[in-house]
């Protein structure tokens, strides 16, 4: 059987879905604050992307697609997607988004994109993922992916949040990834998580730009300061963010990345700025 031949899913009711996206269900929906949440929605077999890329996606409004770029947080073995969203209270797509509920039809992009790709970076050891707020998006994807765990011998995730409540899947990290029956023997001793708060008591608090600078952060993981040699960069925060770590790497001697031109380290912005 030929499934290019086979009409795209259209969901029973509502607005017809433009050719350019996947019309998916939402199956699953969680506020972590009045600010942030996550949901989950049923994935077309024929969506394919590689762990850190970003698609299109919204929601119909007044008949036309609203969309904007986000990043998929799920791993690509997974039969669902998910999603990790801010909610800007006049937001054109965000103050409807935030109250999608289970049963929904959001609008899945079918071209996915971006640099935060494994294949955009030089072999190396470790792999540090560096993230403030949504930016973790794209990195719980990778982190969930085995074939990282073969290319770095050590993955570092660092999110970066204002305030405690804010450090979204910090479970999945400290505990459901470590216990995960499959990922678990994986990710053993080679995924470290290091979250840290700016605005609000917690043991490791300050910008990462600063526990980087300071060598906080490589005292508390045991590893040895970021060497262009040894060590990969995935960035993915605040245009701020963005700026002061990429100036960082690039005087240690790191080298931007991009797609056919690996490098030593690669970007995205978690958001613009308008
Ligand atoms: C490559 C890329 C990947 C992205 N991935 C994600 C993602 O995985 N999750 C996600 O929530 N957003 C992501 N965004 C941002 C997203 O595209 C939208 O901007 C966001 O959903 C808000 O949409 P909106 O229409 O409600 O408001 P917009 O008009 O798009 O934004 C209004 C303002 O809100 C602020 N803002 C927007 N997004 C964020 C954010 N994520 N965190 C903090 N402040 C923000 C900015 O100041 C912006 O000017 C990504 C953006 C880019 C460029």
């Amino acid at each position: 059987m030929n499934d290019a031949i086979l009409p795209a899913p259209r969901p029973p009711s509502g607005p017809a879905i433009p050719a350019a996206y996947f019309g998916e269900r939402v199956t699953w929906v969680h506020h972590w604050t009045e600010r942030l949440f996550s949901f989950r929605c049923t994935r077309d077999p024929a969506f394919r992307f590689r762990a850190g890329e970003f698609a299109m996606i919204g929601l119909m409004a007044d008949g036309k697609p609203l969309v904007r770029a986000y990043s998929m947080a799920s791993p690509t073995w997974d039969e669902e997607l998910e999603f990790l969203s801010i909610k800007v209270q006049h937001g054109p797509l965000t103050s409807r988004l935030q109250h999608v509920a289970v049963g929904d039809v959001v609008l899945i992009g079918r071209k996915p994109t971006g640099t935060l790709v494994t294949d955009n970076l030089r072999p190396g050891r470790t792999l540090w993922l560096l993230a403030t707020g949504t930016g973790l998006a794209p990195f719980l994807s990778l982190a969930r992916e085995p074939d990282v765990y073969e290319r770095f011998e050590k993955v570092v995730v660092a999110h970066t949040v204002r305030e405690v409540r804010e450090l979204a899947h910090r479970e999945l990290f400290e505990r459901d990834l470590p216990d995960h029956e499959l990922l678990g023997e994986i990710v053993a001793g080679k995924l470290l998580y290091y979250p840290s708060v700016t605005r609000e008591p917690f043991r490791t608090q300050g910008r990462i730009t600063t526990l980087i600078e300071t060598g906080r952060i490589f005292a508390d993981l045991g590893l040895p300061p970021l060497d262009p040699a040894n060590d990969r960069v995935m960035l993915c925060g605040s245009e701020a963010m963005n700026r002061d770590c990429k100036a960082m790497l690039e005087a240690r001697g790191f080298e931007e990345g991009a797609n056919n031109a690996p490098g030593t380290y690669v970007v995205e912005k978690a958001f613009v700025t308008k």
